[in-house]
């Protein structure tokens, strides 16, 4: 299945499931080496990262927690209009060592969001772990340390990566293909 329509668009698969497990393989590696006894509480951000964390988790081989939290999107009273909230979470943060799992990093305004929510409760250190990272992309200065595949400004679905909700459960990563 090298190509897939996704209502209007059309997709080709740019980045196959071995080649982004080997990448998730290198991350999980630099993570049990930099993060040993530090009991990590990942925080992985749903929906599009759920692929992402259940490889990344399976090769984590260090002592950690895992849990979930979602942005809720809704219009805000700010100048640029849209806010997004972080939804769900449950533990406390104080002095742990939090690694958030994010499924990419395009403008990095999300990212940059999720840091002030956490930053808020007191965890000792926040890490990056992404997926994917669009350099062109990138407005802000973020720190990521943890990036399994730099990507084209193109628009991706498939591993967890949707299209108006659709799309996230193929195992391979597709690029949208741009008819002229
Ligand atoms: P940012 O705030 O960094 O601009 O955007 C991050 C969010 O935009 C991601 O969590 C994701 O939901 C969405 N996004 C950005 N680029 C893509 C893409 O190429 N494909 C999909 N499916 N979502 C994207």
């Amino acid at each position: 299945m090298n190509e897939i329509q996704i209502k209007d668009k059309r997709f080709t698969v740019s980045i196959p499931e071995a080649d982004i497990l080997k990448e998730v393989d290198r991350v999980a590696a630099e993570i049990n080496r930099d993060l040993a006894g530090k009991n990590p509480l990942f925080l992985s951000v749903l929906n599009g990262s759920f692929m992402f964390t259940a490889d990344l988790m399976k090769r984590i081989i260090i002592p950690c927690e895992v849990s979930f939290v979602k942005l809720a999107s809704y219009q805000g009273v700010t100048s640029t209009g849209k806010v997004k909230e972080v939804i769900g979470i449950t533990e406390d943060l104080t002095d742990r060592t939090v690694v958030i799992v994010e499924d990419i990093v395009d403008t990095g305004l999300t990212m940059q969001r999720l840091l002030e929510t956490l930053g808020t409760r007191r965890p000792k250190e926040i890490h990056i772990a992404t997926l994917l990272v669009k350099p062109e992309k990138l407005k802000v200065d973020l720190n990521i340390e943890y990036v399994a595949i730099h990507i084209p400004n193109d628009f991706i679905v498939g591993y967890g990566l949707d299209y108006d909700g659709l799309g996230r459960n193929y195992k391979d990563i597709y690029t949208v293909i741009n008819e002229e």
